[in-house]
């Protein structure tokens, strides 16, 4: 049984009210040579990008679709993910009038896109553990509360949620919850959408820039109703995605062994990297990671930083972070990245 979504108590009424623009390549989709195109005063001398690109990324969407298993009409593509965080704040939180629940240590781009759009934020902090506290959640909820922005695996904890208190949240608020999965290939838990039919104010977000190796192109996804992503759709620069960024993600994606190959060494990398780097004396902690990243707990955070960048090695000090005192964050790099690490961790003292 698939519940309902009243969208038009949650977004905001002037994006609901919009009238889209519509592009020229919106209303005529052939391919060049088949017709003549004058209807857009594009330059007709051909080359790869004379022609502006396709504003529903039609060829991309159909490839992710069958990647995510989900359908066309459930997804939307954004100049990455952070265009996507961008567009849903715009389209269910007025200006200077609602607000969204963030559970820090979290994604940074959630309070800077908040900020940008006049959006107030009320913070409800992940427990010492890095779980969510469900009910604390539950009861800051106020009349204009729109959202709730979340990651699992986390940024900057790198583990996952439980399943359960996800379930909790879903069940307990009813308005938008997104939920963003940028490492979910990095681990074995299904993606939450599987669960749009049962929960249907639920926004999941994903990226290529990590697990799939494209940070550089610039792509994220949302995967939501049909309605949800059409509201969207509606709100989104027409073009934005280039023409080079979809070609290129389309080739990428059809190289299933490239990715799935790397996606596996990162995971044995982080296995690798956490068991030898228990052994550094002056490493206190390491949270376990379902990512492509380990936080640790050191020493003396600020010093160990610049230890390591005496090495050439660039970690993220996260130390500024809702309980993060004197924490590293370290993406897993190639075998020999991580060898360097290693050798570079255990050639520093106490
Ligand atoms: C890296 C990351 C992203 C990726 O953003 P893009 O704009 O798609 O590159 C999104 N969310 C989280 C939590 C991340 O760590």
């Amino acid at each position: 049984m698939t519940k309902p979504f009243d969208i038009k108590k949650w977004a905001r009424a002037e994006m609901l009210a919009l009238k889209p623009y519509t592009s020229a390549r919106d209303t005529f989709t052939a391919t060049e040579g088949e017709w003549t195109f004058l209807d857009a005063n594009e330059n007709p001398y051909p080359s790869s990008v004379n022609r502006y690109p396709d504003p529903n990324q039609a060829a991309l969407k159909n490839v992710i679709a069958s990647l995510r298993g989900c359908e066309t009409n459930q997804l939307l593509i954004g100049n990455g993910s952070d265009e996507i965080l961008d567009l849903i704040f715009r389209a269910f939180c007025t200006p200077n009038k609602d607000e969204v629940l963030l559970m820090p240590p979290t994604y940074g781009m959630y309070a800077v896109l908040a900020n940008i759009n006049g959006v107030a934020i009320s913070e409800v902090p992940l427990n010492e553990d890095f779980q969510l506290n469900t009910a604390a959640i539950l009861k800051a909820v106020k009349p204009n509360t729109k959202a709730l922005f979340f990651c699992s695996p986390n940024n900057p904890s790198g583990n996952l949620f439980k399943e359960n208190d996800i379930k909790t949240l879903l069940g307990g608020f009813e308005g938008v919850v997104v939920i963003d999965e940028a490492y979910i290939d990095f681990t074995s838990v299904n993606s939450w959408s599987t669960t749009l039919n049962e929960y249907p104010q639920l926004i999941v977000t994903q990226t290529l820039s990590k697990a799939f190796g494209l940070a550089g192109l610039r792509l994220g996804i949302a995967i939501a109703r049909p309605e949800i992503i059409q509201l969207l759709h509606n709100i989104k620069p027409p073009y934005n995605i280039n023409t080079l960024s979809q070609q290129n993600a389309i080739e990428a994606l059809k190289d299933t062994k490239t990715y799935q190959t790397q996606i596996e060494s990162l995971i044995a990398e982080r296995k690798r990297l956490d068991d030898e780097l228990r052994s550094v004396a002056w490493i206190k902690q390491i949270f376990p990671s379902d990512a492509n990243f380990l936080l640790i707990r050191v020493d003396d955070a600020k010093k160990r930083y610049t230890d390591l960048l005496n090495q050439h090695i660039v970690v993220r000090d996260r130390s500024s972070q809702k309980n993060c005192e004197n924490t590293l964050r370290i993406s897993v790099g190639t075998p020999k990245e991580n060898d360097l690490l290693i050798a570079a961790c255990k050639s520093l003292q106490l």
